[in-house]
């Protein structure tokens, strides 16, 4: 089988790369067992030190592995530099802590002495997605490999080139071989993977459709899996918020990425007395945006990553739109290049407020009361963040258990941050990554009594 990644602004061909056989995987499987049983005994001191180092190539190679983020799936090459030094900084971040996060826990009990003591799991195997094609890998693989466990990657069949420069990476910093495997296969493969002795665990980041399947292979084969799905997070701006500086975040919050982010702003809602300033202000931003060749400084908003999900906003809009939306600004398309859209009276039954919209629309939704704005931001199946704009921070602050996703930003939009835990609730998915959350994931928290 033959796998071909495709630059979304162009069309070019930028990389063929032949999968691997069944037997070529199993191989690779097999050599993940015999990786784990010598990784797991290197001492953790040496383990951070060569995740340091790993951080180090990253920064070293910034331009080559931004450039490639930026052929395979079209992100501005400004914000693929940033990604790579966003994963330099999750290496240094582990490799800081991961001492004292993987340090026995005492509890007392009746026990002359107890604890829990944390040791490696085996493989663990990792479907990643193509919108973050760096970090995703690597927020998983910065504490995993670190606690002593070993990684095989499945990565999005559109960014191969990404995940091969990711192995190198680990090759590079001086991992011992097969700690870290990049596996080119496509999903077909997945039981092969996941039913293999070596593998412990999976983690998905992905659809919802993905990890699904991924998560009932998972349950068939009792292995445990984490689960980071799409989400719908809602944008809420009370009446007294400063309403400049909230476009200015708003913008970011959607658009970045070409809108293709999971923790992405999708659905803005204003209370009413803003409703009118706020979607013109941020409509002018909008329009301010230059699409175009992702790879140009200039830029500031490129293609989607392919044309299918171009269609599929397309789809979105048309539908909401017929739903009773009004379309405020854009809703054109040409290829992987898609207009930045805004919507206008998107309510409650329509594609824009109640489907992931992974791309750039933003949907603008009244709400007429905040008890009213927190209501309709509940009315969604995801549940990975909510953003609430307001001077008002005490009051903001009070609100906290009204909202049942991962996470709640006040007058920032919702963002991953190595020192804060990073998840979902409802069919956003299950389980934390980074901070002490993220390294206990993949460990077994084992108790220790003396009588
Ligand atoms: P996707 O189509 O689900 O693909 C994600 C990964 O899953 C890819 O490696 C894909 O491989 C694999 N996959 C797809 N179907 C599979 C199946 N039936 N069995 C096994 N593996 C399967 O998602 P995407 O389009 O790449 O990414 C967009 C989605 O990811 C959005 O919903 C977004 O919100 C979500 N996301 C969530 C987070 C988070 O942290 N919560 C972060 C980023 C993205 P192939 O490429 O070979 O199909």
């Amino acid at each position: 089988m033959e796998f071909k990644t495709i630059n979304p602004h162009n069309g070019e061909t930028i990389g063929v790369y032949k999968g691997l056989t069944d037997d070529e995987l199993a191989e690779k499987l097999d050599n993940s067992q015999k990786a784990f049983e010598s990784w797991s005994k290197v001492a953790l001191s040496e383990r951070c030190t060569l995740l340091k180092k790993a951080g180090q190539v990253l920064r070293e190679h910034v331009e080559e592995y931004a450039k490639m983020i930026s052929l395979e799936m079209g992100k501005l090459i400004s914000e693929a530099r940033n990604e790579v030094k966003k994963c330099a900084s999750v290496c240094d971040y582990y490799a800081e802590h991961a001492e004292s996060f993987l340090a026995d826990e005492i509890i007392k009990s009746d026990a002359s002495k107890s604890f829990v003591s944390h040791q490696p799991l085996g493989a663990v195997f990792a479907v990643m997605p193509w919108n973050f094609p760096f970090w995703q890998v690597m927020r998983y693989a910065a504490p995993t490999l670190t606690s002593g466990n070993v990684g095989l990657l499945k990565h999005s069949s559109s960014v191969i080139g990404c995940a091969q420069l990711i192995e190198d990476v680990f090759k590079k910093a001086g991992y011992p071989k097969n700690v870290f495997q990049n596996l080119i296969v496509s999903h077909d493969a997945t039981e092969q993977i996941v039913s293999h002795h070596a593998v412990k665990a999976i983690t998905l980041t992905g659809s919802e459709k993905a990890g699904s399947s991924v998560a009932a292979l998972a349950g068939k084969h009792i292995k445990k899996s984490l689960l980071e799905l799409g989400g719908s997070n809602a944008f809420i701006v009370w009446e007294d918020a400063d309403i400049d500086k909230t476009v200015e975040i708003a913008l970011t919050a959607r658009m970045m990425n070409c809108g293709q982010s999971c923790i992405a702003a999708k659905r803005f809602i204003l209370l009413e007395g803003v409703y009118d300033e706020f979607v013109e202000k941020f409509t002018a931003a909008v329009k301010n945006l230059k699409s175009g060749n992702p790879m140009n400084e200039e830029t500031t908003l490129g293609p989607m990553a392919r044309k299918d999900l171009a269609d599929e906003l397309q789809k979105q809009i048309t539908n909401s739109i017929e739903q009773g939306a009004q379309l405020i600004y854009g809703g054109n398309q040409e290829g992987c290049h898609h207009e930045a859209t805004v919507l206008g009276d998107v309510k409650p039954g329509m594609a824009a407020f109640d489907e992931e919209s992974f791309g750039p629309l933003a949907a603008m939704i009244k709400a007429d009361s905040i008890e009213h704005a927190f209501e309709l931001s509940e009315r969604s199946k995801f549940g990975l963040g909510v953003t609430v704009c307001t001077e008002n921070v005490e009051l903001a602050l009070s609100h906290v258990d009204k909202v049942s996703d991962g996470a709640y930003f006040i007058n920032e939009l919702v963002k991953s941050d190595p020192r804060l835990p990073f998840g979902g609730t409802k069919i956003s998915g299950y389980g934390r990554e980074l901070s002490k959350d993220g390294i206990m994931e993949f460990v077994n928290r084992k108790t220790v009594y003396v009588k």
